[in-house]
């Protein structure tokens, strides 16, 4: 195929935009790519906002982007990445994307690249006092707030929430972590583990209030935004003087509505990351939604760090060989895997944790999770995921080789 006068258009430039594109050229395309992300910063890597920029006091925009900026491949050279102008509508069929400022990109392949921004509650008020994090700007406002002394109420606890929880503490701040659910990280990983990770948190000196939602938010002044408390469904009232809402996210589909696509979660696609539904079209990262042959369950979105360059490498040979007529490569059969790290300890889960109906523990004991745990998690008599804490990275590599080589029932 002569691609010397084709383009591929990657609307996203972050993580996954950027993997697409290293793919797309490691894959032997050397026609246009054009990469459009609407944030005004150039890719960048989100793990450590809440993380380490959380405490660093002297951190600015420029100290932050010198340390999260994704260094650049030299393949990447001839890339255009456009930034601060995202895409609010595209036409599928006739190919192109228009972008905010009203201009129109035609393309030959587009990878969908668009990611998820946090939810928010549906509340009123205390605008001044209420954070998420998800981008630069979120994490640097919120650090300025996490200062000894202040009163933090986290709403949510999952990953995130218990990340921005723990860092909050060893700030200074008293922390009050609203749980929501039935536990810290109880969705993914079970009642069990969700109880002992609970216990853990609250021997740092982390309130954790289970089973309750917030239901209103009482400000300072009458005029003012400033945040007074988070008013609890049951009536308790949580003094705060800010507050981290990490109850989930939704995916950035909206540009893409009016094609006929299925953006019920995510862009669904197929296995090979093929938007089902559109010529010539993948999707990369937190957006996709995909079936992944191993777990045999319905598509999914995984929101983790190894996901984008994971999908990337199966949708960018599906583009390529979508855009020459030829078959699909091989489907995605990345194990899916994160990490997360609490108070000095690195967690990882594998696999798919979420589909098991029961958990044992393996190694260690979960009383004692700093001493390093491993966690099975298994659907019927199958092995579908592993929890470990604590342990070495080569003992984390062996639970991946075993779980990679758990038989796939046919
Ligand atoms: C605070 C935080 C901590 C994390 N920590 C961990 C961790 O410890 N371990 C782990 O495994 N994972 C972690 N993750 C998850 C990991 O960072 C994500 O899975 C990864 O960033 C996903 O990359 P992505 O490119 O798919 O999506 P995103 O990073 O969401 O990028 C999508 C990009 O597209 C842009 N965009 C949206 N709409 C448009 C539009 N219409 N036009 C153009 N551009 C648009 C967005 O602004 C963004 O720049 C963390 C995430 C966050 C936010």
């Amino acid at each position: 195929m002569d691609t010397s006068q084709k383009k591929i258009l990657i609307v996203g430039a972050s993580m996954g935009g950027l993997r697409a594109a290293e793919q797309l050229r490691s894959a032997g395309w050397d026609g246009a790519i054009e990469v459009i992300g609407d944030e005004i910063h150039p890719p960048y890597n989100r793990p450590p906002l809440s993380k380490e920029i959380l405490t660093d006091e002297a951190m600015d925009t420029a100290a932050a982007l010198g340390k999260l900026a994704f260094r650049l491949k030299r393949s990447m050279a001839d890339v255009s990445i456009t930034t601060g102008n995202g895409a609010v509508a595209a036409d599928l069929a006739a190919g192109t994307v228009t972008l905010a400022d009203g201009s129109e990109k035609a393309y030959d392949g587009l990878v969908v690249a668009t990611g998820i921004r946090p939810r928010r509650l549906d509340i009123p008020d205390a605008a001044g006092g209420r954070h998420v994090v998800r981008t630069i700007e979120d994490s640097l406002a919120l650090r300025a707030k996490l200062v000894p002394g202040a009163r933090v109420a986290v709403i949510g606890a999952g990953f995130i929430g218990c990340e921005v929880a723990a860092t909050a503490i060893q700030n200074g701040c008293s922390v009050t972590l609203i749980e929501g659910g039935k536990g810290p990280m109880h969705r993914p990983l079970g009642a069990t583990v969700a109880a002992a990770f609970r216990k853990r948190l609250q021997d740092r000196g982390i309130t954790c209030l289970e089973g309750a939602h917030a239901a209103g938010f009482e400000v300072a002044s009458s005029e003012g935004q400033q945040l007074a408390a988070v008013l609890l469904h049951d009536g308790r009232r949580i003094e705060a003087d800010v507050v981290i809402e990490a109850i989930g996210s939704i995916p950035n589909t909206e540009w893409l509505a009016g094609n006929g696509l299925d953006l019920t979660d995510g862009v669904l696609t197929d296995q090979h990351l093929r938007v089902i539904g559109a010529e010539n079209v993948v999707a990369v990262g937190d957006i996709a939604r995909y079936p992944d042959p191993r777990w045999a369950a319905e598509a999914r979105r995984v929101e983790h760090w190894a996901t984008p360059g994971d999908t990337a490498k199966t949708a960018a040979r599906s583009l390529l060989s979508q855009l020459a007529g030829g078959q699909a490569p091989e489907p995605c059969r990345a194990l899916p895997n994160f990490w997360s790290d609490q108070f000095g300890l690195r967690i990882t889960g594998m696999g798919a944790p979420a589909l098991a109906e029961d958990h044992r523990v393996l190694e260690g004991d979960l009383a004692d999770i700093d001493a390093g745990v491993a966690v099975g998690y298994y659907a019927g008599q199958r092995l579908v995921g592993f929890l470990s804490a604590g342990l070495s990275a080569k003992r984390v590599l062996e639970l991946r080789a075993e779980l990679e080589a758990a038989p796939v029932p046919a």
